[in-house]
C-alpha cells in the first residue's frame, strides 16, 4: 500500500550498536542516547527463547520484523536463510515502495555476499567499509569511517534516504577482545558520540524544518562480564531499544518492545500499512497517528542531546 505522500516529509534513522549492555548505561556518559530516550523511551528488550543471543539472528529479526522461525538466520553464518521472502526494511522499501533507503556498516554478513549474507540485500544505497583488522582499534576506525559516510549521506538533500540503517560494531568487538571493562565502556561512549554526529547531520539538513524524523537506536544482545555471548544468561539475553519521533509519547511505550518491533515501527513511521502477507511479528511501538495538520509548534525536533 502506498503512503499519502510518496516523497513526503517522514524519515527514519535506525542506528544499530552491537553488543551494548543495558546495565552499564547508567554509569556511562551517553548524552545523545539519553536525548533520544528523553524525547521518547529507552526500554529493555528480551531476546526470546527461540533466538540465539548472536548478532546474525538478532540483527535479522530487528531489520526484517519477523523472528527466526521465519527469516531462518540462526547464527553468524546466515546461510539457509529465507531473507528473500522476509527482506530487511531497506530492501523492501526500495523494491516494493520505491523509497530511497541506505544501509552502512562494517560487518561482512550484513552487507556482503559472505558468510551466507548479505542481510541488507538491496537497499537504495549501501556502504560497506571493511575494518582493516579484527581488532578493537581497527573497528573503532571502521566505525569512524562508517559514521563519516552516513553523515555525508544523511546530511544531503539529493540522496535523501527515507529509511536508513547505520551499524556500529566496535563496542562488541572490544568486549570480545578485552571483556566489559574500561576499554569497552570507552567504546560505548565513542559510539554515543558517533550517534550524536548522525543526529547533528539530520538536524543540519536544509529540509529538516519541513521533515518529521523517527530515530531508533537498538542493540542486539548483551555480553557476559568477560566478554562473549550466545548463551541464555540474563546479561546475554538483555538488549534494548531507544526511540523517539512522531507517535512516540515521551515516557515509554505501552508494552515491552521486542526486536521485531523495530522494522514494524519503521513502516509505521513512514505511514506504510504492512501487507498481511509480510506476516510481520512485530508491531509499532505505538499506533501510528493519522496524518494531521502540522501543529503551530512544528515537527518534533530530533533531540540535540
Ligand atoms: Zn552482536
Amino acid at each position: 500500500m502506498s503512503a499519502p505522500w510518496p516523497c513526503g516529509p517522514r524519515r527514519v534513522l535506525v542506528v544499530g550498536v552491537d553488543g551494548v549492555r543495558l546495565d552499564l548505561l547508567p554509569e556511562l556518559h551517553t548524552p545523545h542516547l539519553d536525548g533520544v530516550a528523553g524525547a521518547g523511551f529507552l526500554a529493555r528488550v528480551e531476546v526470546d527463547e527461540a533466538t540465539p543471543t548472536m548478532s546474525g539472528p538478532c540483527w535479522a529479526t530487528i531489520t526484517t520484523g519477523v523472528g527466526v522461525a521465519k527469516h531462518g538466520v540462526f547464527g553468524n553464518h546466515l546461510g539457509g536463510n529465507r531473507l528473500d521472502v522476509f527482506p530487511d526494511f531497506t530492501t523492501r522499501l526500495a523494491a516494493v515502495h520505491r523509497r530511497r533507503t541506505f544501509a552502512a556498516g562494517g560487518w561482512e554478513p550484513l552487507f556482503l555476499a559472505r558468510s551466507g549474507g548479505p542481510l541488507f540485500a538491496a537497499p537504495g544505497r549501501l556502504s560497506y567499509i571493511a575494518p582493516l583488522a579484527d581488532t578493537p582499534e581497527a573497528w573503532e576506525e571502521c566505525d569512524e569511517r562508517v559514521t563519516a559516510e552516513a553523515e555525508y549521506v544523511l546530511g544531503r538533500s539529493d540522496d535523501d534516504p527515507q529509511a536508513s540503517f547505520v551499524y556500529l560494531g566496535a563496542a562488541d568487538e572490544t568486549a570480545h577482545f578485552l571483556g566489559c571493562g574500561e576499554e569497552y565502556r570507552r567504546s560505548v561512549e565513542a559510539a554515543d558520540r558517533r550517534l550524536g554526529r548522525l543526529l547533528a547531520a539530520v538536524r543540519g539538513r536544509a529540509s529538516y524544518p519541513d521533515e518529521e524524523w523517527t530515530v531508533i537506536v537498538v542493540t542486539d544482545h548483551g555480553h557476559v562480564p568477560a566478554g562473549g555471548h550466545g548463551g541464555r544468561s540474563e546479561l546475554e539475553r538483555t538488549a534494548w531499544i531507544a526511540a523517539c519521533g512522531p507517535g512516540i509519547v515521551p515516557g515509554g511505550p505501552v508494552r515491552p518492545p521486542h526486536h521485531t518491533d523495530v522494522a514494524a515501527h519503521v513502516y509505521a513511521a513512514l505511514e506504510i500499512v504492512p501487507d498481511p502477507h509480510w506476516t510481520l511479528d512485530g508491531r509499532p511501538f505505538t499506533a501510528a497517528p493519522e496524518p494531521a495538520p502540522v501543529p503551530a509548534s512544528g515537527p518534533v525536533p530530533v533531540p540535540a542531546g
